[in-house]
């Protein structure tokens, strides 16, 4: 009679429920119901377990039960419960994460006029008066949308006005955040003879609308199909749905209304004859799948992996069973979707978060009720889809950061994630990249995975060409145009006049990220957060990129009054500028986080670059993602400095697969590319290893200091960060738990230390970190850190700290 039940909220445990009388069928874990939490709250929970034993306390009854069968199966939720361990969060933040958005309900506070109170219309005030407008036409009105009517975001005065009058009533209602899509079949409403028929036809020669309709039924319908769709009758006869509701209203077709669901069927394809490497690399992922190991294919871009991955799913689907391929959000390009449905057939399901909250809800559902085999391309949240019999998941690019996610909880890494899951549930599990992560070649080292390279791009063309441009001798020579060498300027002049383009890389955005006064070394920093301002030109503003507080720019300094003010540093925009100013002639566009923030922007820019519309692109790591264009004649790195002078342990590492993997976009199909690079260190090792592509030297030395340094993959991190509105709060807490960890752990734990930036969105910033050798068990040192938690920072104000932990915080 009582059940535990997750909700969606940071809640340290789930809740117990009581199950009414009579209360119908017995309900079963994974299910979701309405409960009440709170002070006139409901949500939608989902049920983790049932007949469990009475709590202490008074518990509140099931309001309803949303489903007939379980949405979230038995093995969700024991992988809900390994993230939640394992990453140390709730298991309601997993279920946020985890569902989409349209599965899950939420109460929503409506307003509803009182039929029965006397307005007295004249005493009313302005907003109050358009309020009571509006339930002339409606029934009941969410706040938000008082909000909008009165145009304002506070609406408390106006719905205390109106309560006080005893002219609304305040309800809560619970409401589906999307509603379906629905599909209609048409069919006929009963067989009729031929004698009836021309009865029917006799009767329609006033509507030869709906006798040209029902023709085109008759046709598509055929001796073999019982129903045909709406859509597909309306295409067929050029006729509109009016002519069909006449047929309907008549008695001689009826329809049925289904949920609209993404077709998920495949087609399975001859395979592409592969290359000894690729099937070397093929028979490794079975045997990689039937000893439970994952592997790593390791090949450079342009080698055939993706021809591999799509014949390893192919075998998968083939077994009756599902296959997910994984990618970074960013590199899901539209080019992507469309060549993997053309290997595998329009049944590739889509998973990413720039689909709309309907689209997500549908291949959820698509795949709950899949007949056959699915195939989903996804980004990381697609391990938490309902895969029934889950036979392989490829996790292309696995080197990209961009699988972990940082914020909010769960803090989890999907490549980690995809390959505890795959285990889990029997299933093989493929890592693929040009360059791939310290720790996955630590772990082909230690032969925990196999592995399998395909050195070669399949078209014989050789890598790219990488080059140096020593900036220092730049300078003495005095050939700087601004940010641009001479022989930079030449290389973009040239390639262009070959009628090819360009691509250059630069990692910040904005025009220029720090303004200086040159008087006192005054620099314009954020209100909320200790960085300096960018600013950005195409807006005339400095932004904060930490929260998004803008300003105007100043014209001298809030300090010293001062009017000289610098502007140091460059972001993508200074540079397209200061290009454009070079290149009068050029087509200069930006491919980075403001210029692609409207939605299908991004495509739109793919698609124009690709049409030849843009001559130069320059991006961000943007540009590195998923892109293949076939006349990139020269990629450019403007500085390569910043990169490797990040104040990260993996920085090398990074620096080095972000720099390949831009030199990957020059020159792909036919013709080898060139890449260019500006430093003032031309003597870096990482540069040096970059030039050669010696990945391998590079991964060597980096895992060797990795191991000097006490880094990961040789030893774990637990980054804690602790979080306050004061700054004295946060010191003391950080004080406090630090050196209860220090009791309790040792040398293990490092700080409490400020990080890099010590404020943001006004709050406090203080971190800790754990480091624990791979022999130490992770299970016991996160239950420490849940008791020392609780012991120091019991007491108010300490207890209004935020503790937030990040495990494997990289
Ligand atoms: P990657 O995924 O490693 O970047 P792709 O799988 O995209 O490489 O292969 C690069 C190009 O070579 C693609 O155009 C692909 O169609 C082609 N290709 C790869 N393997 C084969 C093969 N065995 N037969 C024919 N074409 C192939
Ligand atoms: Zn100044
Ligand atoms: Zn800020």
């Amino acid at each position: 009679m009582f059940i535990n039940v997750i909700l969606p909220l940071p809640l340290k445990d789930d809740f117990t429920y009581q199950i009414p009388e009579g209360f119908g069928d017995p309900l079963l874990p994974g299910q979701r119901v309405i409960v009440p939490f709170g002070k006139n709250k409901w949500y939608s929970g989902i049920i983790r377990k049932t007949g469990v034993t009475p709590p202490k306390y008074r518990t509140k009854e099931v309001l309803e039960v949303l489903d007939v069968d379980p949405v979230i199966s038995d093995w969700q939720l024991s992988f809900w419960e390994w993230i939640s361990s394992y990453y140390m969060c709730s298991l309601g933040e997993v279920m946020q994460a985890a569902l989409p958005a349209a599965l899950k309900w939420q109460s929503e506070t409506v307003v509803r006029a009182d039929r029965d109170a006397k307005i007295e219309w004249d005493q009313l005030s302005d907003r109050a008066f358009l309020v009571m407008e509006a339930f002339e036409h409606q029934q009941q009105l969410t706040l938000k949308e008082v909000s909008d009517i009165i145009d304002r975001k506070t609406i408390r005065p106006v719905i205390h006005e109106l309560l006080d009058r005893g002219l609304i009533v305040l309800e809560a209602e619970i409401r589906e955040k999307v509603r379906p899509r629905w599909v209609r079949f048409i069919s006929l409403h009963q067989n009729l003879s031929d004698e009836e028929w021309n009865q029917v036809f006799e009767s329609l020669r006033r509507a030869p609308s709906q006798s040209r309709m029902l023709m085109g039924f008759l046709q598509l319908q055929g001796p073999e199909r019982k129903e045909v769709s709406e859509k597909e009758l309306l295409a067929h006869t050029g006729g509109t749905r009016q002519h069909i509701v006449g047929l309907l209203d008549k008695g001689i077709l009826k329809e049925r209304e289904e949920q609209f669901l993404p077709d998920t069927a495949l087609r399975f394809d001859e395979d592409t004859p592969l290359t000894a490497e690729q099937s070397e690399a093929l028979k490794l992922i079975e045997e990689g799948r039937s000893t439970e190991t994952p592997v790593l294919l390791w090949g450079v871009t342009g080698s055939g992996k993706t021809e591999v991955y799509v014949q390893a799913i192919r075998k998968v689907l083939s077994e009756g069973k599902n296959a997910l391929y994984m990618l970074p959000e960013i590199a899901l390009t539209a080019q992507l979707i469309l060549r993997l449905k053309g290997y595998l057939g329009d049944g590739v399901l889509v998973y990413h978060s720039r689909l709309s909250e309907r689209e997500r809800m549908e291949t959820w559902k698509a795949i709950l009720n899949a007949d056959g085999p699915v195939v989903v391309l996804g980004a990381r949240s697609a391990l938490m889809l309902p895969f029934r019999h889950l036979g392989l998941i490829v996790v292309d690019e696995e080197h990209e950061t961009s699988y972990k996610q940082h914020d909010p909880a769960p803090r989890y890494h999907a490549r980690d994630t995809a390959i505890y899951l795959a285990r889990k549930l029997g299933a093989g599990v493929v890592l693929g990249s040009a360059t791939p992560s310290l720790e996955s070649f630590f772990n082909v080292q230690n032969e925990k995975y196999l592995s399998a390279r395909l050195e070669k791009r399949f078209s014989g063309v050789a890598m790219p060409k990488i080059e140096l441009i020593d900036l220092v001798r730049q300078h003495k020579q005095r050939t700087m145009h601004g940010h641009f060498s001479q022989p930079f300027l030449d290389a973009i002049r040239e390639t262009l006049g070959q009628k090819e383009k360009v691509i250059l890389f630069q990692n910040r955005r904005g025009y220029s990220p720090v303004i200086e006064c040159k008087t006192c070394g005054h620099v314009s920093q954020c209100v909320n957060c200790d960085v300096s301002l960018t600013y950005h030109k195409a807006v005339h503003l400095l932004k904060c990129h930490y929260c998004g507080y803008t300003q105007k720019p100043l014209s001298t300094c809030p300090a010293c009054g001062s009017n000289a003010l610098q502007m140091m540093g460059m972001g993508t925009e200074k540079i397209e500028d200061e290009l454009q100013l070079l290149i009068p002639e050029a087509s200069i566009e930006r491919m980075d986080l403001d210029a692609t923030r409207k939605k299908n922007a991004f495509q739109e820019l793919i698609n124009r670059f690709e049409e030849g519309q843009i001559d130069i692109l320059v991006g961000t790591q943007m540009v590195t993602k998923g892109l293949d264009f076939h006349d990139v004649g020269l990629v450019g790195i403007v500085n390569a400095d910043s990169l490797l002078k990040f104040p990260d342990f993996r920085a090398h590492e990074r620096a080095y697969q972000l720099m390949e993997q831009v030199a990957g976009r020059s020159g792909r199909r036919e013709k080898q590319g060139k890449v260019l690079i500006q430093t003032y260190e031309p003597e870096h090792r990482i540069l040096q290893q970059l030039i050669d592509y010696d990945y391998m030297s590079m991964a060597k030395e980096q895992l060797q200091e990795r191991k000097h340094y006490q880094y990961p993959p040789y030893f774990r991190l637990i980054h804690i960060l602790l979080k306050h509105g004061k700054k004295e709060v946060v010191n003391e807490a950080a004080r406090r738990l630090g050196m209860a960890l220090r009791d309790a752990l040792g040398n293990r734990v490092m700080g409490p230390e400020y990080p890099a930036i010590p404020r943001v969105k006004n709050q406090y910033l203080k971190q800790i970190y754990i480091r624990l050798e791979r022999k130490a068990s992770p299970t016991k040192v996160k239950a420490i850190l849940a008791e020392l938690e609780k012991a120091t920072l019991a007491d108010a104000p300490l207890s209004g700290v935020r503790v937030i932990y990040d495990v494997d915080p990289y």
